[in-house]
């Protein structure tokens, strides 16, 4: 279960002070990076299908749009706070910056389970949450994708809204439609295979195979899923997943030592990433608890469900065959876990790289809307692939040469762009 004391904004701002200081950031600067530009919360009414009316409370936050329009995915999750919406919307700004993309970054949420809402609910929550922001966001301006629990159809009810409003085709309003809809080929698997690029370079810097390396992860949802498709077709095996039930509201380890099989778990998956405890017993998973991911013996660990899963409290469980921790997710380590992650010199990559091939995509979706052609899948994960490797490489070398952790490395590169961005408009 999550902490509820745990506040992902003070974690990121946090992490932020620690790299101001280290850059000798001046005041102004800390002043505005450490708070986002704007935010919006409102409140969305929905009719829902029995008759009454139901009220969600919704966000939107801009962190910085120095770089370019803000950007980043609205999240459905019954959880949600604005804290949680503020940490992300700045994490947003630091990956668009890491892999050199002309945007800024923001981030949305909905406080809502999705599972207990019908489409037609669903799709008046998305078209309710444009209407709240139809003035303050636009291709120009700020520009949402899908995140955790919501979809390309999501994605697509937005669009239809916005246009709707503004009473014309505006196909750079939002990214992740889906393919046919402005949507691009290959962002369903961005996120996922971008994860797995970096771990690919990882692996080399630590002379290591692919096909000899066993891996580990948390959360079966698109990132966790594509990742586990590419890293599986470079040889590598995973061993177990774990993910959330929704019935019994915990979650659960399913393990394979022979290495899961993606397609048997996917056939037995709700769209939310939700696997069936039984029939995964069926098929012959050992079912664990939901922790159990991170104590497994294998070499590399993916955490790619959500935020604060490796603490202070379960970080010590980490098994010592462990040599990389590759974040899916955004923010799953706490400050205290890292320290402990940082001594034991295990490699991280930290989450707004490793994570970063789902916005990068985004970027080529607007790209393709905006001249209207659409490129081949292979061109679209070609150049996703030079991306993220020219961003690792760059993360990894200025690590060695200041003598940092992958993480700070990752901040000092990012930080300074967008400072530098905010200087060169004369800002600060
Ligand atoms: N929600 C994804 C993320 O956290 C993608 C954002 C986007 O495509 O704008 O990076």
């Amino acid at each position: 279960m999550q902490d509820q004391s745990f506040n992902p904004f003070h974690m990121a701002q946090a992490q932020f002070d620690h790299v101001a200081d280290l850059l000798e950031l001046d005041k102004s600067a800390r002043q505005l990076l450490r708070n986002p530009m704007r935010e919006y919360h409102f409140n969305i009414p929905v009719r829902m299908d029995g008759g009454a009316v139901e009220v969600f409370r919704g966000f939107r936050v801009q962190h910085n749009d120095a770089r370019g329009p803000g950007k980043g995915g609205i999240r459905f999750h019954p959880q949600e706070t604005i804290n949680t919406v503020r940490a992300l919307a700045m994490w947003m700004t630091w990956k668009c910056a890491v892999v050199d993309i002309p945007l800024g970054g923001s981030k949305g949420g909905v406080i809502c389970d999705p599972h207990n809402l019908s489409a037609r609910e669903q799709e008046q929550l998305c078209r309710g949450w444009v209407r709240q922001v139809a003035r303050d966001v636009g291709p120009l301006a700020d520009v949402p994708a899908p995140d955790v629990m919501t979809s390309a159809q999501h994605m697509l009810w937005m669009l239809d809204e916005y246009e709707t409003i503004h009473g014309a085709k505006y196909p750079g309003f939002i990214t992740g439609k889906p393919v046919g809809m402005g949507g691009s080929l290959g962002r369903r698997e961005a996120t996922g295979y971008g994860v797995i690029y970096t771990v690919r370079e990882a692996l080399r810097e630590l002379d290591l195979q692919p096909q000899n390396t066993l891996a580990s992860v948390q959360g079966f949802g698109n990132v966790s899923q594509y990742a586990i498709e590419l890293f599986n077709e470079m040889g590598g095996k995973v061993i177990c997943v774990s993910c959330w039930d929704q019935d019994d509201q915990t979650s659960y380890t399913f393990r394979k030592n022979s290495g899961i099989v993606l397609e048997e778990l996917r056939s037995i998956t709700d769209h939310f990433g939700g696997i069936s405890k039984d029939r995964a017993k069926d098929l012959g998973y050992e079912v664990l608890p939901g922790e159990a991911w991170l104590e497994q013996e294998a070499d590399i660990l993916m955490p790619a469900a959500i935020e604060n899963q490796i603490t202070k409290d379960n970080v010590e469980k980490i098994h010592s065959r462990v040599r990389i921790i590759a974040e899916g997710a955004n923010g799953p380590t706490t400050p205290e876990a890292d320290q402990v992650i940082h001594k034991r010199n295990i490699f991280l990559i930290p989450d707004f790289l490793a994570n970063a091939g789902g916005v990068t995509c985004s970027y080529f979706e607007q790209v393709q809307s905006n001249i209207n052609y659409f490129w081949e899948k292979e061109d679209v994960l070609g150049r996703l692939d030079t991306k993220m490797t020219a961003a690792f490489q760059a993360v990894s070398e200025m690590a060695k040469k200041r003598n940092l952790y992958m993480r700070e490395a990752a901040y000092v590169i990012s930080v300074n762009r967008v400072a530098q961005a905010c200087k060169d408009r004369g800002w600060i």
